[in-house]
C-alpha cells in the first residue's frame, strides 16, 4: 500500500509544498515533465486538471520519479505526493480556454495576442488561433486584441469522471473552486462528490477574496463537516499571475493573514501569484511555522501560521526553457535527457528548498539510467 505520510507530515510541520498544474492546462508532455521535475525535487501534492489523460500523464511521472530517485545524485528521500484534481463549484477563471477566429483576424495585426501568452498557446498561421491543450485560461490575451475578438469559454469540471478514480486510489486529494455567493453549488457539487469523500486524504478549497469572505467559509465548513481527512483553505490571492511579477505575492499573503485570523478549523495554504517573493513576505510578515522563521523575529508561540505554498504559474515558468529545448526532440520525455532532468529538477528545488530548508538546492549531476542519450545539440 502507498505510504502517504510524508505529504501529511508536511502539512503537520508548516513545509508543504504543492505543484499547480493547472485546472484547464492539458498539454501532456509539459504535464509529465514537470510532475517528474517537481515530484523529484520533493513536492508534496500535484494538482491536475480533471481529464483522464491528464491524470494518467501525472500518474506515470510520479511512479517515473519515484523510480528514479534512488539513481539521482542528489538522494533527497522524496515523498510519495498526493496527486490532487481540482473540481468547480459554479464559473471559476481557473476553468475556461479562449477562444477567437483567425479568420478575422487584420493581416497587419502584430498579433500582441501571441507575444502575451505565456503558454504559447496561440500560434499562426499553422496551427492557427488558440491550441486548447495549452491554454490554462489566464485571460491575458483578452484586453490585448485590437478589434476585441478573444474571448473565453467557460467549463465545468466532470466530478463523475473523477469519483471512480478516487475510489481507486489512483486520486488522493480533490481541490474544490469557488468564490463567495456560490453557495448553492457548491451544495451540489458536494452532494455528488459524498460517496467518494471517505477515500480522500486531503480537501482542499480554493477561494479569492471577496466581501463576505470569512462567513462564507464557515458556511462551507458546516456543508462538508464532518470530514475525514485534512482541510486546506487555499487563499487564491490573484488567479494564476506568480508569473507576472514580484508584486503579485502580495494579494495572497495578504489574504491569508486575513483567513488566519479567522481562526476557521483547517489548514491555510497560499495560492494565486505565489512565486520565488512569496517565503520572504511571508517571513517578514511572521507567517511561516516556527521552525522556518528566522530565530531572530520574536513570535508568540504557538502563532497562526500558514502550512505551505501551491506554485502555478511561477513554477511553470520556472521550467519553460527547458520545455521548450524538450520540444526540440522527437522523444521530450524529460527523463530521455539528462542535462535536461538536471537543469529541471535542479531548478524546482530551488524553488521547493524554500519551504524545506532540508532539501539541498544545488545543480545535480546527470543521471545514466538505460535510456539516456546525449543532447541532441543539431537540433537546438
Ligand atoms: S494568454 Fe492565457 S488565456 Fe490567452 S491563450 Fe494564452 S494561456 Fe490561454
Ligand atoms: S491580437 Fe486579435 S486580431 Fe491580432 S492576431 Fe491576435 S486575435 Fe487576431
Amino acid at each position: 500500500m502507498t505510504d502517504f505520510s510524508s505529504p501529511l507530515k508536511s502539512l503537520k510541520a508548516g513545509h508543504w509544498f504543492k505543484l499547480i498544474c493547472g485546472a484547464s492546462y492539458q498539454h501532456l508532455p509539459a504535464v509529465r515533465n514537470l510532475v517528474l521535475a517537481y515530484t523529484l525535487a520533493g513536492a508534496d501534492c500535484i494538482d491536475v486538471a480533471a481529464d483522464p489523460a491528464v491524470i494518467g500523464v501525472a500518474r506515470d511521472a510520479i511512479a517515473t520519479a519515484i523510480h528514479l530517485a534512488p539513481k539521482i545524485d542528489f538522494a533527497p528521500k522524496i515523498p510519495q505526493p498526493l496527486l490532487m484534481v481540482s473540481l468547480n463549484a459554479g464559473e471559476d477563471p481557473h476553468f475556461r480556454k479562449a477562444a477567437l477566429d483567425p479568420e478575422a483576424c487584420p493581416t497587419d495585426c502584430a498579433q500582441p495576442c501571441v507575444s502575451i501568452c505565456p503558454a504559447d498557446a496561440i500560434a499562426f498561421p499553422s496551427p492557427h488561433g488558440v491550441i486548447l491543450d495549452r491554454c490554462y485560461g489566464c485571460g491575458r490575451c483578452l484586453p490585448v486584441c485590437p478589434i476585441d475578438q478573444i474571448s473565453a469559454v467557460s467549463h465545468t469540471a466532470k466530478p463523475e469522471v473523477v469519483g471512480p478514480l478516487i475510489a481507486s486510489g489512483i486520486v488522493q486529494a480533490i481541490e474544490i473552486h469557488t468564490q463567495v455567493g456560490q453557495e448553492l453549488e457548491f451544495q451540489q457539487l458536494w452532494q455528488t462528490l459524498s460517496p467518494f469523500v471517505p477515500k480522500l486524504r486531503v480537501l482542499a478549497v480554493s477561494c479569492p477574496d471577496g466581501d463576505g469572505l470569512l462567513d462564507y467559509l464557515a458556511s462551507l465548513y458546516e456543508v462538508m463537516t464532518p470530514l475525514p481527512c485534512p482541510l486546506i483553505w487555499q487563499t487564491d490571492g490573484r488567479p494564476m499571475s506568480g508569473d507576472i511579477g514580484d508584486g503579485a505575492t502580495r494579494a495572497t499573503v495578504k489574504l491569508a493573514a486575513k483567513v488566519l485570523q479567522a481562526s476557521l478549523p483547517g489548514y491555510v495554504q497560499l495560492a494565486g501569484g505565489t512565486n520565488r517573493h512569496t517565503i520572504a513576505k511571508l517571513k517578514a510578515k511572521g507567517l511561516l511555522h516556527p521552525d522556518l522563521m528566522s530565530a531572530s523575529i520574536n513570535l508568540k508561540s504557538p502563532h497562526p501560521h500558514i502550512v505551505g505554498v501551491a506554485y502555478g504559474s511561477f513554477a511553470r515558468q520556472l521550467l519553460s526553457r527547458v520545455q521548450t529545448e524538450l520540444e526540440t526532440f522527437s522523444n521530450p520525455q524529460l527523463e530521455d535527457h539528462p542535462h535536461c532532468l538536471q537543469t529541471a529538477v535542479s531548478l524546482a528545488s530551488s524553488l521547493v528548498s524554500q519551504l524545506k530548508p532540508f532539501i539541498p538546492s544545488q545543480p545535480l549531476t546527470p543521471i545514466e539510467h538505460g535510456r539516456d542519450s546525449p543532447p541532441d545539440s543539431s537540433r537546438r
